[in-house]
């Protein structure tokens, strides 16, 4: 989609800093950290957040939860353990509106946390 960060950064047309990439997500270290290990997992394909969702989108959403495992995994947060977060919408503090999640971890963390 034109004019959208993350589709932007997911092709490489602004720089990030890679974690992972396959043929369906793109993963790079969030610009400003919230906790020592922050990166976000977005699509390839360009979904505003769960909330615009279709059922066309199920195979997609259903794989990002697997890419979310596989990129923990590679920095190493399996043992220690680890947030997933999705902000979806205004209220929830959604400021970039293609889909992304948070993982976050190398911290111990409270909940709950809203
Ligand atoms: P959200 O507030 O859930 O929409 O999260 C958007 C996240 O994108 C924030 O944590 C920002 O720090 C992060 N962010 C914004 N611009 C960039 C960028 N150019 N590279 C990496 N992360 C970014
Ligand atoms: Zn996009």
């Amino acid at each position: 989609m034109e004019d959208c960060l993350f589709c932007k950064i997911s092709q490489g047309e602004i720089p990030s800093t890679k974690v992972y990439e396959d043929d369906d997500f793109f993963a790079f270290k969030d610009i400003n950290p919230v906790a020592p290990v922050h990166v976000l997992v977005v699509p390839k394909k360009h979904i505003a957040n769960i909330a615009s969702l279709t059922e066309e989108d199920a195979a997609v959403a259903g794989k990002m939860l697997y890419a979310i495992q596989k990129v923990a995994h590679l920095l190493g947060l399996d043992k220690d353990g680890y947030r997933v977060v999705f902000n979806t919408g205004e209220k929830a503090g959604q400021t970039v509106l293609h889909m992304h999640a948070h993982i976050l971890g190398g911290k111990e963390m409270a909940w709950p946390g809203v």
